[in-house]
């Protein structure tokens, strides 16, 4: 059985092609990347190959200028000069960025849109899906707890899920400041009735994972996505999370592509690595 695979970069050109229907902007350019943005990625142990510029707008994140890495995950003009030199966990097939949440222990409000119109609300299947990641989240007793809201009154959370137009996957970023990436754009083509519930929760969670300083787990094959790619390394820096194993880890919630028979659950490596963060 052929495996269908989906990654934000397919998501992207899914964007493009129904570009008539949807809300936002989104203009993927390969337009040259000045030598101090790449510099600056570089040094933070990403792939500059894999860097595309990004721009869109939309009612709840505003209009965002800057860059997309991994094909999911957003950075900022302004990020991008705050990048920490990364770390590389090796031994360990997860990995995360230097930009983490800080002020632990830490309590992460979380919103999903619900009432605001503008087609941007989750639908009942998206709610259902965000509340078994939220739930999966606390289980894990960290010191991130979350609550979670359904409601149109966005602005003070720290973390908004919304479902903007768009093909089956999502997109958020990572911390800056010391605070969780605010915004995490779950598409709905993943929420209209075409997958089940557990993939949804899969998106959702590894959206937020992101937003909490999470790279992907295969970012140096990409071969959940069936490629022989990489997003990246700088092997600058290393910390060793004690417990996960090393090679591809073909279970994460974090690889870089997921299919529809994911069951949105984090496997033992996860945990481990969630742990040993927060
Ligand atoms: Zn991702």
């Amino acid at each position: 059985m052929k495996v269908k695979r989906f990654s934000a970069v397919a998501l992207a050109a899914t964007l493009l092609a129904a570009s008539s229907c949807m809300p936002d902007d989104v203009n993927v350019q390969e337009a040259d990347i000045a030598p101090d943005v790449l510099a600056a990625f570089d040094q933070a142990g990403f792939n500059t190959a894999d860097i595309v510029k990004y721009e869109s707008e939309d009612p709840i994140a505003g209009l965002r200028k800057g860059y997309m890495v991994g094909g999911d995950v957003f950075i900022s003009n302004d990020q991008v000069f705050d990048l920490a030199p990364s770390e590389e966990i090796p031994g360990a097939e997860h990995y995360r960025t230097s930009n983490l949440v800080t002020g632990l222990p830490r309590r992460i409000d979380v919103c999903g849109l619900a009432n605001y119109g503008s087609g941007l609300d989750l639908n009942s299947q998206g709610r259902s899906g965000l509340q078994w990641a939220i739930n999966n989240y606390n289980a894990l007793n960290l010191d991130l707890s979350f609550t979670l809201t359904f409601t149109s009154n966005w602005q003070a959370y720290d973390i908004v899920v919304y479902a903007p137009s768009g093909g089956a996957g999502g997109s958020a970023g990572f911390p800056s400041g010391g605070d969780p990436y605010q915004f995490v754009q779950v598409f709905d083509g993943l929420m209209n009735g075409s997958y089940n519930t557990n993939v949804v929760e899969h998106v959702m969670g590894h959206e937020i994972g992101h937003c909490l300083g999470f790279r992907h787990t295969d970012y140096f094959s990409r071969q959940s996505c069936g490629q022989n790619t990489n997003e990246g390394s700088a092997g600058v820096g290393a910390i060793y999370i004690s417990g996960t194993p090393s090679g591809y880890d073909p279970t994460s919630l974090m690889l870089a592509c997921f299919n529809s028979g994911v069951d949105g659950e984090f496997n033992a490596n996860d945990r481990t690595a969630l742990n040993a963060l927060y």
